[in-house]
């Protein structure tokens, strides 16, 4: 009978090892435990969690020291897994079927119902998706059994990792172990095109050409507009915002409030259950990042008043969360 797999099977954190079979399967163990894994793909080396795991994500927007949210790119086994977290129009398929595997990044509307935790699409109501070529990277996603949740392995602002030394340095002891792959064959990241609206448009450029995109097409790519088109968080107020109006860094809560707590915040006696949720209740702000999207979307489906929000503090993940509510709570046009 095979034991449980241990970290210490690892060596040290941040540990770079191989990519034999057992390699993988150690790696895949780290993931499905919740923890990071620096991963080898053909544009650049990712920086890997269970997309279905809030939690996981959480951890890698902590390690990156991201100070927003933004969307991460969930990478999948194949089209098949790809349909089953997001809706794909025939202009998708078309896409997917002439470039995947490969650097192309397809956003397509969330398909109801996929296990893809809300804090990987940054609360979006869209996924991008990606189907690697790279072998190593299709073998972590296979073991594993799970879409990864994959931004680029570098700390927030920096250059893309591409050599399995360049995440060490980065981010050695934010991760399980860091698989090495020797160099990336493209050393760029993925061309996203988003499939939301008609023309297909290209949020950024990446390993696919324009020209091969437009040729499969048969027309030209549309430009990124801020109101279809969001490319990166900063720009998605409106789309972001609950209907109910949102207050922060309340302390003294009405009656006709729906309440976000944290930490040691009791429910007061004239809030009913439903109108309160705590983010964590024990202040551990990895648990609150994964639950923040979730828990906004259950008050506001209650249609109250105001939504009101208690104090967070912005040291570490905080200052994502706190990014994201004053965006929240900011005047509606
Ligand atoms: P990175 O993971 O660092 O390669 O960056 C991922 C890119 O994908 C970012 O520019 C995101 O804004 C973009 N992205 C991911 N998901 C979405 C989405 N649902 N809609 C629009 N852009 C997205
Ligand atoms: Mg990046």
């Amino acid at each position: 009978m095979s034991r449980a797999f241990h970290q210490s099977d690892l060596g040290p954190r941040g540990r770079i090892i191989g990519h034999d079979p057992a390699d993988i399967a150690a790696a895949a163990a780290c993931l499905q435990a919740g923890d990071l894994v620096g991963m080898p793909t053909e544009t650049v080396y990712g920086l890997a969690a269970d997309a279905t795991n809030g939690e996981a994500v959480a951890a890698i927007y902590e390690a990156k020291g991201r100070p927003a949210f933004n969307p991460l790119i969930c990478h999948v086994a194949d089209l098949a897994e790809a349909e089953r977290h997001g809706l794909f129009n025939a202009e998708a398929l078309r896409l997917a079927e002439a470039f995947w595997p490969g650097p192309l990044t397809i956003v397509a509307p969330f398909r109801p119902g996929s296990a893809v935790s809300d804090l990987a699409r940054a609360g979006l109501d869209s996924i991008a998706l990606r189907v690697p070529a790279h072998p190593v990277a299709r073998a972590l996603i296979a073991a594993a059994g799970r879409p990864l949740a994959a931004p680029s392995a570098n700390l927030s602002g920096r250059i893309s990792p591409t050599a399995a030394g360049d995440v060490a340095r980065d981010l050695g002891e934010r991760v399980a172990c860091i698989i090495d792959a020797g160099v990336c064959d493209i050393g760029l990241e993925s061309t996203i095109v988003s499939c939301l609206a008609h023309p297909v448009a290209m949020l950024r450029p990446g390993g696919v050409p324009r020209e091969s995109l437009e040729a499969l097409l048969g027309a030209a790519l549309g430009s990124t507009t801020r109101d279809i088109l969001p490319r990166s968080p900063g720009l998605l107020q409106s789309h972001y915002a609950p209907f109910a109006p949102v207050r922060i860094n309340v302390t003294e809560f009405q009656p006709s409030d729906s309440i976000l707590a944290f930490g040691n915040i009791k429910k007061p006696t004239f809030i009913d259950e439903a109108s309160f949720v705590n983010l964590s209740p024990n202040s551990n702000l990895r648990q609150a990042a994964s639950r923040l999207f979730t828990s906004l979307r259950v008050l506001d489906a209650r249609q109250p008043a105001a939504i009101a929000v208690a104090p967070i503090p912005s040291t570490g993940l905080g200052e994502a969360i706190n990014d994201r509510l004053v965006r929240a709570a900011a005047p509606r046009s």
